[in-house]
């Protein structure tokens, strides 16, 4: 793992505390949504859909840090939407750091660049921007519906570095994933000092647009032992080792979706980030009145067969990385480094072949932008023909100002 030392050892001193407390739900992460508006609209995104006069609506600065000391989980995610279209985001973030907080700053990293040269946020150890990638260049500009999206977060990843951020990005995987390019993406990444990264196999949003992106237990399984095999010895991940196996299909756990609990617009969110089952007031009532046995692999409840989302199960390798056992299984884990697997190998150069990565980038139909700064939308008229089909399934593009 690449965390700093000071916020590995304020995390372990937390779990310890839970542990020694048996407490048996506790949160590690709370999942802040201050708004749902975005500049973007993602095939894979289950948030952007709903109706305008929610997207226009901002949770209060002061909301925010009520629900996080309420919560009192040791990191916090600002999520969405996008948070730097949030007017309050910096008094947001300071807050959080003032209650001694580590924040993650999630964003889709078309503002990033801006906010950065502006000077709206000072580099500071508990705040990291956590960028979204899903591939590398095209790959993610098809994820995301418009081209141009990977050239300019990489712009934006390239300043907040170079001004003293930190700066880690989340990449999630689905059926289009091609591991060799996800690869590339994690080299490109490291070269340009990206702390640390994340993974997670996307979840089957009812609402999103791309229905057929989502992959099945087993096909997330091959994905990620595909790109985790014969690893490089350069990439870094902000992530459990265990979850990282667990992700392979080297070993299983349970869903603890009490580890990220979500609060946004509605209130605590029951069960987790994606189902939307109802709303609590207090996370009081989230921790003690939710049927957590309605939820997870175990449950049976269909919606949850084919998750593998690290919302629901980064925090039960966590969790076990604190028994003697879990401890064992990470050092050995961390030994094996590269998971060096011949037979993957082969897997790996049979995937079938890349997209072509120039097509989105220099006579695809967003290479001039607007003049509102937004990246052009991809069209699956305009797409090129390697994009078009993915492109159909997108949402219909609108630019932030409209909202
Ligand atoms: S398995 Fe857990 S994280 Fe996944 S949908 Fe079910 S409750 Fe949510």
């Amino acid at each position: 793992m690449s965390l700093p030392l000071a916020q590995t050892l304020s995390l372990s001193r937390y779990l310890l505390a839970q542990r020694l407390r048996r407490r048996r739900r506790y949160p590690v992460v709370l999942m802040l949504e201050p708004l749902f508006r975005c500049n973007l609209t993602c095939a894979g995104c289950g948030k952007v859909q709903y109706p305008t006069h929610l997207l226009r609506t901002e949770m209060p600065a002061q909301t925010c840090l009520e629900a996080a000391a309420e919560c009192g989980a040791p990191i916090v995610s600002i999520a969405g939407g996008e948070p730097l279209l949030h007017p309050e985001i910096r008094r947001i973030v300071d807050g959080l750091i003032a209650q001694k907080r580590w924040v993650y700053l999630c964003s889709n990293g078309v503002l990033l660049e801006d906010a950065v040269e502006e000077g709206r946020f000072e580099p500071n150890k508990r705040l990291s921007f956590l960028l979204h990638l899903d591939g590398s260049g095209e790959e993610h500009d098809r994820s995301v519906c418009r081209a141009g999206v990977y050239d300019r977060v990489m712009a934006g990843i390239r300043a907040a570095v170079k001004k003293g951020h930190r700066v880690t990005t989340s990449t999630t995987l689905y059926q289009t994933s091609n591991p060799r390019r996800v690869r590339e993406l994690f080299d490109e990444l490291m070269e340009v000092g990206v702390e640390g990264m994340t993974l997670s196999a996307g979840y089957d949003f009812p609402t999103a647009a791309d229905q057929k992106a989502f992959l099945r237990r087993q096909e997330t399984q091959r994905l990620f032992r595909a790109v985790l095999s014969n690893r490089s010895r350069s990439w870094r991940f902000n992530q459990s080792p265990l979850f990282l196996e667990f992700l392979m299909g080297l070993r299983d756990y349970e869903c603890s979706p009490w580890s990220n609990p979500t609060y946004n617009l509605f209130g605590w969110q029951i069960p987790c980030f994606f189902l939307q089952d109802g709303y609590v007031d207090t996370f009081r009532e989230l921790i003690e009145e939710t049927p957590w046995q309605e939820y997870g692999r175990a449950s049976g409840n269909p919606r949850c067969q084919s998750c593998m989302v690290h919302i629901g199960y980064e925090g039960a390798a966590t969790q076990h990385m604190l028994s003697l056992k879990g401890l064992a299984l990470t050092l050995r884990a961390l030994a094996r480094g590269r998971y060096i697997d011949p037979g993957q190998q082969a897997i790996l150069e049979a995937w079938e072949k890349p997209a072509r990565r120039e097509a989105a980038r220099s006579d695809g139909p967003g290479a001039a932008e607007p003049a509102s700064g937004a990246p052009a939308a991809v069209t699956a008229a305009t797409a090129p023909a390697d994009l078009a089909a993915t492109v159909a399934t997108c949402s219909p593009a609108e630019p932030s100002k409209s909202l």
